[in-house]
């Protein structure tokens, strides 16, 4: 597997990189497991400089790291500005919370004095995709460092600048050796790093395929995994729906990042009454984007990642034509050697089109008419994937009323979907399992170890030792 940089605006191969030696893998596990025995007997504050210090580099470098995101992946500058500024909040989030949520938890016990203390697990192993390139790796970064668990990672072969520059970034902010380490490595090296022993947690975003194939692997060796996977997310517009928010936030819901966003709107559930309206607005939508130069300001839909990607994307829209969809809506097509995709609208998705319930990651929205609420909260369900969602209703307690109800890891009701430090990230069902970001993501690999003491063995009310049916 070649890791290499081509920019997918000019097809340019800016860059090709080495794999990592056996040596070099032998050596950044040794290095990862002598750091989790140091910082093991650390407090947590003690690792808060460098969090500090990696979100200004964020800040006060935000265009040039956006630039490598812009040539490894496609994204437009705007946007890659954006995910560089996101990190510096995630890593600043977890440089203000972590002592706090990782302190010690008394609990109120007959056995004695007893606490949960939050410990590190260990070396974990991270497997990142090329959608958000740094994003994707702050996530999982700030959070583990604060804990005291070091990373060894192998992200995307098409983005491995942005690795190589977030690896440094790290260590120019002070981290230890061996707190991160890229490894460009093959699939069956990334198994042989799951199944070394000093490997404690495993923890991977990408595809279902991905996703399966590394928790196999996890779950033959017994490593604890968190699973962040792809998903056909639904965007409802209920029956008493304000159709002027609808159609200000539906095509961003779904063009943005190219529509290669884990949680982008993939299917529109429309109600009957406002599907006309809701088709004619996103075709307007559509219409007007501009493809063009990621890096040009005026640009507003960028190419995707690579031509596989492109190619992958076109067979399925083709799959869905044969299988009886209708193409409502299909971009002007565009003078550029660019890996652009047509921003596409498809309609008449029925139940057996072999492109019912897939995941389409680009610019191609599928567009489903239902008779009512119910009906569209059955077909947001009707789904083997359950990541995020948005609702579109009357009131924010209507539209709750049917958030709760599908069956999702996230929700947002008449607003755009955002990913921010404090909201936790997750899925259910093929979506995955386990939550990145928030409080939760910071127990996604800690040793919660239970320490109850005493000066003596418990008395029960006789002076007796206390009973073993306790146990
Ligand atoms: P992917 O093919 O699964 O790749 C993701 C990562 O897994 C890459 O580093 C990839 O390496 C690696 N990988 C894939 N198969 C592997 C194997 N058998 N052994 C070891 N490593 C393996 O995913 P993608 O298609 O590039 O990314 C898009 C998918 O990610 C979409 O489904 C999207 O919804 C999902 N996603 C989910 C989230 C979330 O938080 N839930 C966020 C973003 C994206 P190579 O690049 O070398 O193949």
């Amino acid at each position: 597997m070649a890791y290499q940089t081509t920019n997918p605006y000019t097809n340019e191969v800016v860059k090709t990189y080495e794999n990592a030696t056996p040596e070099y893998v032998e050596e950044s596990l040794a290095k990862g497991q002598a750091l989790y025995k140091e910082w093991r007997n650390d407090p947590v504050a003690s690792r808060i400089p460098v969090l500090r210090k990696l979100a200004k580099i964020f800040r006060d470098e935000t265009d040039s790291l956006a630039e490598v995101l812009t040539t490894d992946m496609g994204k437009l500058f705007a946007e890659a500005q954006g995910e560089v500024i996101l990190c510096a909040e995630i890593a600043e989030y977890y440089a203000d919370h972590a002592e706090d949520l990782l302190a010690p938890r008394a609990i109120d016990s007959i056995a004695g004095d007893a606490q949960l203390e939050n410990h590190p697990l260990g070396v974990l192993m991270a497997v990142e995709p090329w959608n958000f390139p740094y994003y994707q790796m702050m996530r999982i970064f700030a959070p583990n460092y604060a804990v005291g668990n070091p990373i060894v990672f192998k992200h995307a072969a098409i983005t491995p600048t942005s690795a190589v520059v977030f690896e440094d970034a790290v260590r120019r902010a002070g981290a230890p050796d061996g707190a991160l380490t890229n490894l460009f490595v093959s699939y069956d090296q990334v198994s042989a790093i799951i199944a070394d022993k000093r490997i404690q947690g495993v923890a991977l975003t990408g595809s279902e395929r991905g996703g399966v194939a590394v928790n196999e692997v996890a779950g033959k060796y017994l490593k604890k995994t968190t699973m962040e996977l792809g998903g056909t997310d639904a965007f409802i517009v209920a029956e008493d729906a304000d159709m002027a928010d609808v159609n200000a936030i539906a095509p961003r819901a779904r063009l943005y990042n190219a529509g290669q966003v884990c949680t982008s709107s993939k299917r529109f559930i429309v109600t009957a009454n406002h599907y006309d309206e809701f088709l004619e607005s996103l075709k307007a939508a559509f219409a007007s984007v501009k493809l063009g130069d990621p890096m040009d300001p005026e640009t507003t839909l960028a190419p995707m990642n690579s031509k596989k990607a492109k190619e992958k994307l076109q067979k399925q829209v083709d799959a869905a034509l044969d299988g009886g969809a209708t193409a409502y809506f299909v971009h002007d097509p565009v003078d550029s050697e660019g890996q652009f995709f047509l921003p596409t609208i498809l309609t008449d998705i029925t139940k057996d089109n072999p492109m019912y319930g897939k995941e389409m990651f680009g610019p191609v929205a599928q567009v489903y008419r239902v008779a009512n609420d119910e009906e569209a909260i059955a077909l947001a369900n009707d789904a083997d994937y359950g990541l995020g969602g948005i609702v579109f209703a009357g009131s924010a307690e209507s539209g709750a009323a049917i958030a709760s109800r599908i069956e999702t890891g996230m929700v947002f009701v008449n607003t755009f979907f955002s990913s921010l430090p404090e909201l936790e990230f997750g899925g259910v069902k093929k979506s995955g399992f386990g939550r990145e970001l928030g409080q939760s993501g910071i127990f996604s690999f800690v040793n919660q170890e239970l320490v109850v003491k005493r000066d003596h063995p418990n008395d029960d009310e006789n002076g007796g030792l206390i009973l073993p049916h306790k146990f």
